[in-house]
């Protein structure tokens, strides 16, 4: 039995159909070093997805590593609750530089998902304490994704992941997304007055007084297939949510340490959240933690003596974990010290030129949107209609098994192909990866 047979008796893969694996078995990655995956064959991949999106600086970053390696020797856990530890506290000292002007308290978990959760439990308990007792539902926007947990699919609206969950899942306000690429309005979003913003209005209408807060994935919908939107949006909506005491959430999972070109995609709006959700790049992409982190208002409204039975009783096991705070700390260091987001900003400019020269006249591709490193291509059957193609016909993942036999990681999302690298991807990598993508592309179509 070989590796892959061998993987196939004992594992269950996340987000597969089991079956497929029967004629595409998983492929065993042996080692990685900077934007590369090897197999146990020693064939090389551009991890061109930051494998799931987390990877910010590299596989077997030798500084993460050695940070690590060092934490390890010292303390691997230790439970948060009355205790604490160096790496936890430098670390949110770190993070505090870095976050929106205004987010000063972190509560740590360990996913994406479960720090969703933490936040709408936060939410929910800051008005029910602040006595907005009627505040009871959440607003999200549609096509959205916070995750895969029952309160995070509630709050998320791609039906790929939630449909069949329907029954259990608590009744949300979704206000319609903007979309930009289809934009009913005839404008672009580089120029426009966001008019979509209505739909938000009109919610906000009828439901905010029953609202305790709306969870976004700021100008940046990753799963609904890297959906921009105009940073004019969140602004108009932190606005909004200020006139109306609705909290705002931001889920910054995929978006955050530099991904959308700023280390937040909130900067790009000069807006603070009330409540902000860190995971992915947090790490590096090394250990799973995720972060919570709130405003001193939010903070304040949980502060009070133990018997008013105000303290937020939300906990998991592995928060604050001390392997993985010294791995974001490492990363945090890397950040500033190697000034990570300016040389990226150079290079998201070369790769969006790059994608643009070689592929934006070919007649399936209907746009090539880019938000900092992040690039994605609408896969289309006609330009001018914008039609997708049908989803059952898996051209994305048609392309994606060629993209693999040439040695490129280019996990699609339904009918969007996209690019989102490490942020130390070089100009040559770039180059070899968007000649891998395009032969894929060119094979297929
Ligand atoms: C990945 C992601 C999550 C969920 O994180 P997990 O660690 O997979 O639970 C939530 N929100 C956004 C925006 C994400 O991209």
């Amino acid at each position: 039995m070989n590796l892959a047979q061998k993987d196939l008796k004992y594992i269950w893969h996340p987000c597969s159909q089991m079956k497929d694996y029967e004629s595409f078995p998983p492929i065993v990655i042996d080692h990685g070093e900077g934007v590369y995956l090897y197999d146990m064959e020693g064939k090389e991949y551009i991890d061109i997805i930051s494998s799931w999106w987390c990877n910010l600086l590299g596989h077997c970053n030798p500084e993460i590593n050695n940070a690590v390696k060092k934490q390890l020797d010292t303390l691997e856990h230790v439970i948060l609750a009355n205790f604490s530890h160096k790496p936890v506290i430098e670390l949110c000292q770190e993070l505090s530089k870095s976050v929106p002007r205004g987010l000063t308290k972190f509560h740590f978990s360990d996913c994406g998902s479960s720090a969703v959760e933490c936040a709408l439990k936060m939410a929910f308990q800051y008005q029910y304490q602040t006595g907005q007792m009627k505040r009871t539902r959440f607003m999200c926007l549609s096509e959205g994704y916070h995750g895969e947990t029952i309160g995070a699919l509630a709050v998320g609206s791609l039906d790929m992941y939630a449909k069949i969950y329907q029954p259990l899942l608590m009744d949300t306000v979704r206000i319609p997304a903007p979309d930009c690429y289809r934009c009913p309005y005839h404008q672009n979003r580089e120029n426009c007055q966001a008019n979509c913003f209505e739909e938000a209005e009109k919610c906000f209408d009828r439901y905010a007084d029953t609202t305790c807060a709306v969870i976004v994935e700021p100008l940046l919908q990753g799963s609904a297939g890297m959906r921009i939107y105009p940073p004019l949006y969140l602004k108009k909506l932190r606005t909004l949510c200020d006139q109306t005491g609705v909290m705002l959430i931001a889920d910054e999972i995929a978006t955050g340490f530099g991904r959308t070109g700023k280390m937040f995609a909130c900067d790009h709006a000069a807006i603070t959240p009330d409540i902000m959700c860190l995971s992915k790049g947090l790490t590096g992409g090394y250990l799973p933690m995720a972060i919570a982190a709130a405003t001193d208002k939010v903070y304040e409204a949980f502060y009070a003596d133990y018997k008013e039975g105000k303290a937020f009783m939300h906990s998991h096991t592995y928060s604050g974990n001390p392997l993985g705070c010294a791995a974001a700390l490492a990363v945090q260091k890397i950040l500033r010290e190697q000034h990570i987001l300016e040389h990226a900003a150079l290079r998201a400019q070369y790769l969006h030129e790059k994608l643009l020269t070689r592929l934006s006249d070919h007649p399936n591709i209907g746009e090539i949107r880019h938000i900092g490193l992040i690039n994605a291509m609408e896969l289309v059957t006609d330009k001018k209609t914008k039609t997708g193609f049908d989803e059952k016909k898996r051209i994305g993942y048609e392309i994606y098994q060629r993209a693999l036999a040439h040695g490129l990681i280019l996990r699609p999302l339904g009918n969007v192909l996209y690019f989102n690298p490490p942020l130390t991807i070089t100009e040559a990598e770039i180059d070899k990866a968007v000649y891998r993508c395009a032969t894929a592309i060119e094979e297929v179509l």
